[in-house]
């Protein structure tokens, strides 16, 4: 029975190469259709209103914040030019209690500006800025955005784990900037973007064949630089540059190729936003731990694998979480003693013999692989949609990815290398380059803050 539920995982996640094609095909279809109109596809496609990407001649001290889905972080640079680039940096990063993630924007905000008031507070002297001149805020909030300009925005909706209804539909500058006064906080906040925005700047201020930036983190989103005459739904002027960031919020891209599965379509079905988001919840660290508990859990009632256990922890929602499937899927003990302990310790499941243990890495590695072989297609489609696929390719294209499922799920990171090289193709895979963006999402955001407030 059990090599059964295990079979049929296997066959349903199955992703071949010609399947990942389709996959990517309709990823940069969908991209064109979002770019043709407002609700043109499920991928929205936003302008970030980012037409000036950052290029290393930037001076002068900037603040940072950024809040994804699990921290929340404050930075300081002291951007030195051309030759000194980064002069100095400094950050702070608190987790963000999760009582916030479901309250009012009122206290979510006013937690957030008075982190920042504190780090403000322990202002090295040395920093302090020239003649009184104000600070200049770039602010990574990594939810989907409609931007009316660089430095405003509604929310379009929560995701993650966020949930906050009155603050659908408002500005987010707004609040961060109402919170900021009543902090006593004299910051002018100069961009609003999301973490993808800010990976692919920080990535851009380095290396200009940066071409996009992709975050696989709690959730998943990609933005890349567009060429103004190719968005259609873009009014008024095209920017001088002629290039625009599009904030792509690919989480929510849907094709009938994906493996979805019964597990998926009840954790979907069970979640704060049924319906939605449903390449993220195939692909990123929020919910790789509760698809695999959910199997586990089929696995448990319908076989005796597991003997007589308690089901209280396995029956727990996003109780198994990615970081501990991950430690499982890199155990290298002879007897998998890493898995039993985690098996053990999060879902009360003792006394695994070493067939089981196998099993449950089987498990852990169909997920995962097939995660890091949808997040490979994505990749492929954005290539795809730039034109940067053809076999003979003269332009470098490096893809800055950051996010912690990323940078620690080292099984995950190297499937996903693979796979796009195995879509690529040898020539053109040479081409193309995968670079870790380790500088994160807020150093973007003072970026660009200081490329939009300086000329
Ligand atoms: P965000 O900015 O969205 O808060 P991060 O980029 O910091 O997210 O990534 C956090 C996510 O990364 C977690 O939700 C988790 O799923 C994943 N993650 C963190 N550590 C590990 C790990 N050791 N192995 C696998 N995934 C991890
Ligand atoms: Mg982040």
């Amino acid at each position: 029975m059990a090599e059964l539920v295990v079979a049929d995982l296997r066959e349903r996640c199955a992703t071949p190469a010609s399947l990942l094609h389709d996959v990517a095909t309709e990823m940069a279809d969908e991209m064109r259709a979002g770019l043709e109109k407002g609700d043109g596809s499920r991928i929205k496609m936003l302008l970030s209103y980012v037409d000036k990407l950052p290029t290393g001649r930037e001076e002068g001290l900037f603040y940072g914040l950024d809040l994804g889905g699990t921290n929340f972080r404050v930075l300081r640079v002291k951007l030195g030019g051309n030759d000194k680039r980064i002069a100095n940096r400094e950050s702070r990063e608190v987790a963000i209690p999760p009582h916030l993630m479901s309250g009012s924007s009122t206290e979510l905000f006013g937690f957030i500006a008075s982190e920042l008031a504190k780090f403000v507070a322990d202002e090295d002297k040395g920093n302090s800025l020239a003649n009184g001149n104000k600070r200049e805020l770039g602010f990574t909030f990594s939810f989907p955005v409609r931007q009316h300009s660089i430095a405003s925005g509604t929310l379009v909706k929560w995701t993650k784990a966020f949930c906050i209804e009155d603050a659908v539909g408002e500005d987010v500058v707004d609040k961060l900037q109402t919170a900021m006064e009543k902090q006593g906080l004299d910051i002018h906040v100069a961009a609003l973007i999301n973490d993808a925005v800010g990976t692919l700047a920080g990535a851009r201020y380095y290396d200009e064949d940066v071409i996009a930036g992709v975050i696989f983190g709690t959730g998943t989103n990609a933005a890349y630089v567009e060429k103004a005459n190719a968005i259609p739904k873009l009014e008024g002027g095209l920017p001088k540059s002629g290039d625009m960031v599009i904030n792509m919020e690919w989480g929510n891209f849907y094709s009938c190729h994906l493996p979805v599965t019964e597990y998926d379509q009840t954790l979907d079905k069970e979640s704060l936003n049924p319906g939605e988001q449903i390449y993220e919840k195939l692909t990123s660290g929020m919910y790789l731990g509760e698809i695999v508990r959910r199997v586990l859990l089929k696995l448990s009632l319908q076989s005796a694998t597991f003997g007589e256990i308690d089901h209280t922890k396995l029956k727990t929602h996003f109780h198994l979480r990615t970081p501990h499937i991950s430690a499982m899927h890199h155990d290298e003990t002879p007897d998998l003693k890493i898995v039993a302990e985690k098996l053990e310790e999060t879902l009360e499941i003792a006394g695994t013999s070493l067939e089981t243990r196998k099993m449950v890495v089987e498990i852990i590695d169909i997920i995962a692989r097939r995660a890091a072989r949808l997040a490979a297609a994505g990749l492929a489609g954005i290539l795809k949609k730039l034109g940067r696929d053809g076999s003979i390719e003269k332009h470098r294209s490096v893809i800055a990815i950051d996010g912690g499922l990323f940078e620690h799920y080292a099984k995950f990171r190297k499937c996903l290398e693979t796979t796009l090289s195995e879509l690529l193709g040898e020539e053109l895979s040479k081409s193309v380059v995968i670079k870790h963006a380790d500088d994160g999402p807020g150093i973007g955001a003072a970026l660009i803050a200081a490329s939009h407030s300086q000329n």
